[in-house]
C-alpha cells in the first residue's frame, strides 16, 4: 500500500469514528431528555416515571400500573364507550382531577409534550383490549378551529391508539361540517338540537367495518352520536367510542 492509499485509509477511519462520537454524543443527549422529562409529574412536579406520579394517577380515578379502560354503556348509536378515567362536574374542566390539568396543558396551553404523552396513556390502555377494530377514527374539528388552536387534540389520540392497535388510522374520514357553539355553554338538550348533523363522512365503509372513534372528553355524547351517526350512515357495521374522560354527574362518582 502506498503513502496515498494509506492516509486515504486512515482519514476514512478518522471519519468513522468521528461520526460514531457525534451519533453517541447525540443519542445520550436525547436520552438524558427524555429522562430528565420523567422525573416529574406533570400535574404535581413531584419525582415520576410516568406523565402522572402514582398519587395523581390515583387521584384521577387512573390505575397507577395501568389497567384496562374502562368500557361504560353505550349511546343510542354507539355500542361500547371506553373512558380510562371519569371526571365529576359538568363541562367547566378547570381545576379538576390531575389527568384533566394535563388535557388543559395540552389542549389549550399547546404543550405537545403533554399531548404526546396522553396519546401514550390513552394508546397503553386500549392496547389491552382484547377486541379488533377495523379502523381508528378522530372526532374532527372545524377548519377554523383546527387552524386557531393548530392541532387536533382527538387526532393525537387516535394516532397513538391506531400505532398500538396496529390498526388503520382515518384522519380524513369524517368532516364537521358547521363550526358549532362551544358545547361547554349548553344543556344536555341543547347540545343535540347543536350537535345534530354536524358530521359528514367522506367515504363508504362495508358492513363489516367495526370503527372506533375517539375524541378527548365525552360530556353527554351528542358529539361522538353525531359523528356515529355520519359513519352508520356510510355503512359501517358498528361503531364504538374511546375517550380520555367520561363526564359523570357528581353523584355518579
Ligand atoms: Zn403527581
Amino acid at each position: 500500500m502506498n503513502e496515498i492509499a494509506l492516509n486515504r485509509a486512515a482519514l476514512g477511519s478518522m471519519r468513522d469514528f468521528m461520526s460514531r462520537t457525534v451519533r453517541a454524543f447525540f443519542a445520550t443527549l436525547t436520552s438524558t431528555a427524555a429522562i430528565g422529562r420523567f422525573r416529574t409529574c406533570l400535574a404535581c412536579r413531584q419525582p415520576a416515571s410516568a406523565i402522572l406520579c402514582p398519587a395523581c394517577a390515583r387521584a384521577s380515578g387512573l390505575h397507577p400500573n395501568g389497567g384496562k379502560p374502562h368500557a361504560g354503556d353505550g349511546l343510542a348509536r354507539l355500542s361500547t364507550v371506553y373512558h380510562c378515567a371519569k371526571y365529576s362536574g359538568g363541562g367547566d374542566l378547570a381545576g379538576r382531577s390531575p389527568l384533566v390539568h394535563c388535557l388543559h396543558q395540552f389542549k389549550y396551553g399547546g404543550d405537545r409534550y403533554a399531548g404526546r404523552e396522553l396519546g401514550r396513556l390513552f394508546a397503553g390502555l386500549l392496547g389491552r383490549l382484547s377486541v379488533r377494530f377495523s379502523a381508528v377514527i378522530p372526532i374532527p374539528l372545524h377548519r377554523a378551529r383546527l387552524s386557531e388552536r393548530g392541532f387536533n387534540q382527538a387526532a393525537w389520540l387516535a394516532r397513538a391508539a391506531a400505532r398500538t392497535l396496529k390498526t388503520e388510522f382515518l384522519v380524513r374520514a369524517l368532516e364537521r361540517t358547521q363550526a358549532t357553539q362551544a358545547q361547554q355553554t349548553l344543556g344536555a338538550v341543547r347540545r343535540r338540537a347543536n350537535m345534530a348533523g354536524v358530521f359528514r363522512a367522506r367515504r363508504d365503509f362495508p358492513k363489516s367495518a367495526r370503527l372506533l372513534l375517539v375524541d378527548d372528553v365525552l360530556t353527554t355524547g351528542a358529539t361522538s352520536e353525531d359523528a356515529a351517526r355520519a359513519l352508520l350512515e356510510a355503512g359501517a357495521g358498528r361503531v364504538d367510542c374511546a375517550v380520555l374522560l367520561r363526564a359523570v354527574a357528581p353523584h355518579e362518582d
